[in-house]
């Protein structure tokens, strides 16, 4: 069984990240660069599969700039066989990602695609729909729970007020949410067998952008805060203020 993980290395979400002086991306200079959040379900879940079948291959596959082989090391040294980078400075939006990693996957011809719900930098959750629609597979997003059984997988999905429940046949692509399973940390023996596995660059191929970003903009700063007064005395006038002026309650 071969298992293809998309991963995605992201600015740290404790990073204070800038605007660059093009007012449309981000300034990398200073940022720390992590695996996306919801991409360690997705590597987790792919290792587990593996090894609950006692066979198969996980290959990792991430599409960016130089820093990525760092984030591919990570995920081989959680478990992964082989990892691929695709090679590219420009992905300007969603559709660009996702034709990059199918034209890399779809001769691969995986059983199973897995990827994040969505990444914590530009949060489009878009990639994964976007990829099983360019590899022609059924695609099952914010997966929270996962049985497989042959070629029939149960996925559940956290939605509002409840649980949804879908099978689906493979081979298939799943975007993995928070709660399908606990991501295991790279071992000692997995850091040094990951220096031996191998990681294959080749450029990426993401074609002409259908987007174009106009601006990037952080929120104002936040103005001082107001002591409306003290102990008990002073609840009506705040019950005033949140309602009135501020407009919360
Ligand atoms: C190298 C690079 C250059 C970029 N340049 C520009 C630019 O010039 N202008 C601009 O506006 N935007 C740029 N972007 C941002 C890019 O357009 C967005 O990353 C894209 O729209 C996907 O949205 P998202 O990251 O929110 O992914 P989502 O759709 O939220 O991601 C969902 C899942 O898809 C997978 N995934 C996402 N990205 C990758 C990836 N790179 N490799 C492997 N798997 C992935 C992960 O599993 C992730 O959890 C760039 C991104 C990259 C990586």
């Amino acid at each position: 069984m071969l298992q293809v993980v998309c991963i995605k290395q992201v600015a740290d979400t404790e990073t204070r990240v800038k605007v660059a002086p093009d007012g449309k991306s981000l300034d990398p200079a200073g940022v720390t660069w992590i695996l996306n959040p919801y991409d360690e379900f997705a590597i987790e879940q792919a290792l587990a599969l593996r090894e609950k079948q006692g066979a198969g291959e996980v290959v990792v596959v991430s599409l960016g700039g130089a820093g990525v082989p760092t984030t591919l090391r990570n995920a081989l040294a959680m478990g992964a066989d082989r990892a691929v980078h695709l090679r590219a400075e420009l992905a300007p939006d969603s559709l660009c990602v996702a034709r990059a990693l199918a034209a890399e996957i779809a001769p691969l011809k995986p059983d199973l695609v897995w990827l994040g719900r969505q990444a914590v930098d530009d949060d489009a959750a878009q990639v994964g729909p976007m990829l099983a629609e360019l590899l022609e597979l059924p695609c099952v997003t914010v997966v929270a729970g996962f049985e497989l059984e042959g070629s029939r997988a149960t996925a559940e999905r956290e939605i509002e007020g409840g649980r949804e429940v879908v099978e689906v046949t493979l081979p298939a692509v799943f975007t993995t949410d928070k709660g399908l399973n606990q991501p295991r940390y790279a071992s000692l023996k997995g850091i040094m067998a990951a220096k031996k596995k191998p990681i294959d660059e080749k450029p990426a191929r993401p074609g002409d952008p259908a987007l174009e970003v106009l601006a990037l903009e952080l929120p104002p700063p936040r103005g001082a805060g107001r002591i409306v007064g003290q102990g008990v005395a002073a609840v009506p006038d705040l019950v005033r203020a949140l309602r009135e002026e501020a407009r919360a309650i």
